[in-house]
Parts: C-alpha cells; sequence; structure tokens
C-alpha cells in the first residue's frame, strides 16, 4: 500500500472530503495545512492573525511560514503510519523543500493524487460550501444538506460559511492555483508519482478509485 501522500487538485475539487474518508479507511495522518490555518485563526496565535491577513484575501501564506508549520507535523511519531498531506505543497518552493523533508526523516512520498475538476463546478461547491465550525464537517446548501439546516449532522455544531468562500477570494485562489500550484503536477509527473482521478464522478465513487489504487 502507497502510505505517504499528496492530494492535489484546485480549490473545491474535493480534497478535504477524500482526505477525511481516506483516514479512516487507510489509517493515516491527515495534515491539511488550510485546517492547521483556521485552527490558528480561531485560537487568536500569533501564526492565525497573519495567516487571516493572506487567507481572507484568498492569497497564498508565505512559503517560510507554512513550511515551518509542514515540517514540524511530519517529524512528529505519528506520520510514522503514513501521512495524507492535504492542501500542501501549492508552489515549487513548497514541493522542493517536501522533498528535503521526506528525505531527511525518511518518509518519501509515494503518490500524488490530483483531482481534476471543471471551473464552473468549482465555482458551484464553493459558493454553497458550509462547513462545521466544532467539527469541520462540509456540507453544501444544494447537494449535500444537513438533517437540520445550520446544524452539523456529525456533532450539532453550528454551520458557517468560510471567509474565503466568496467570490472575490475564490478568484484571487484560483488564480494562485493556476500560476503557482498547476505547474506542480509536472513535477510530480516527471518523478513518476502523478495519478489524475476525474472529481465530477461523486464522492463515493471518487473515494473508490482513489483508494484501490492506492492499496495496489
Ligand atoms: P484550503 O483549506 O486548503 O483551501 O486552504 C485555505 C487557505 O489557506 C488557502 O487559500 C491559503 O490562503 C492558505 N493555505 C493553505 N495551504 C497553504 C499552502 N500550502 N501554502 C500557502 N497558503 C496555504
Amino acid at each position: 500500500m502507497k502510505k505517504n501522500i499528496i492530494l492535489m487538485g484546485p480549490p473545491g475539487a474535493g480534497k478535504g472530503t477524500l482526505a477525511k474518508q481516506l483516514k479512516e479507511a487507510l489509517n493515516l495522518v491527515h495534515i491539511s495545512t488550510g485546517d492547521m490555518f483556521r485552527e490558528a485563526i480561531k485560537a487568536q496565535t500569533e501564526l492565525g492573525v497573519l495567516a487571516a491577513s493572506y487567507i481572507n484575501k484568498g492569497d497564498l501564506v508565505p512559503d517560510d511560514v507554512t513550511i515551518g508549520l509542514v515540517k514540524e507535523r511530519l517529524s512528529q511519531k505519528d506520520c510514522e503510519a503514513g501521512f495524507l498531506l492535504d492542501g500542501f505543497p501549492r508552489t515549487l518552493a513548497q514541493a522542493e523543500a517536501l522533498d528535503e523533508i521526506a528525505k531527511s526523516i525518511s518518509r518519501p512520498i509515494e503518490a500524488v493524487i490530483n483531482l481534476d475538476c471543471d471551473n464552473e463546478e468549482l465555482v458551484r461547491r464553493i459558493s454553497g460550501r458550509r462547513v462545521c465550525k466544532d467539527c469541520g464537517a462540509p456540507y453544501h446548501v444544494v447537494t449535500m444538506k444537513p438533517k437540520v439546516e445550520g446544524v452539523c449532522d456529525l456533532c450539532g455544531g453550528p454551520l458557517f460559511q468560510r471567509k474565503d468562500d466568496n467570490e472575490e477570494a475564490l478568484k484571487v485562489r484560483l488564480e494562485h492555483y493556476v500560476s503557482e500550484t498547476k505547474p506542480l503536477l509536472d513535477f510530480y509527473k516527471k518523478l513518476g508519482l502523478l495519478e489524475s482521478f476525474n472529481s465530477l464522478v461523486g464522492k463515493e465513487e471518487l473515494f473508490d478509485e482513489v483508494s484501490s489504487y492506492l492499496k495496489k
């Protein structure tokens, strides 16, 4: 089984949802830089204040901050069982740093899963996305409604719309994806690690396809 995995794809492609399914099924540690930043923002730490000034506009948090955060997390013991990077790397500098980190802790990347999704669908998914404030579970106002409006099915927490899930910030996020993150697909293709999947098939089918691939 492939263990140390990167999930790639534009915002709204379904990385977070897939990561949660894979984490449960394959017993991997889920490392989402977006979640780590959101936790820091909630806790109002120095990192949180800095991260919010970028995230709310749709911009990327500077590489040195993001790389330091991931380096520290990947060095922790629980990552020995295998990890799932969700939302990292997003720039070439991050990908190169990850390569160094992975070598230094002897946990090489074994697969890069890319989720393909067209722009129209990304906008539809992001603009209707709601997230549980307490447990982070994702919902959609049309396609993935909770049983009770505004309340998480899993933990009863309140649902909210992320500050960066508005039209203006999304436009900036998509531009960063195209100019800085998409070129990484070539980087990983050259290393023979890249496998692409169509994320329009629906979350259960996508999960089946990706998990069978990782189990090979
Ligand atoms: P996500 O939850 O992955 O969509 O991330 C939300 C936001 O956090 C992004 O739009 C960025 O502002 C920031 N962020 C997350 N991961 C990274 C990263 N690897 N590099 C820079 N900024 C990041």
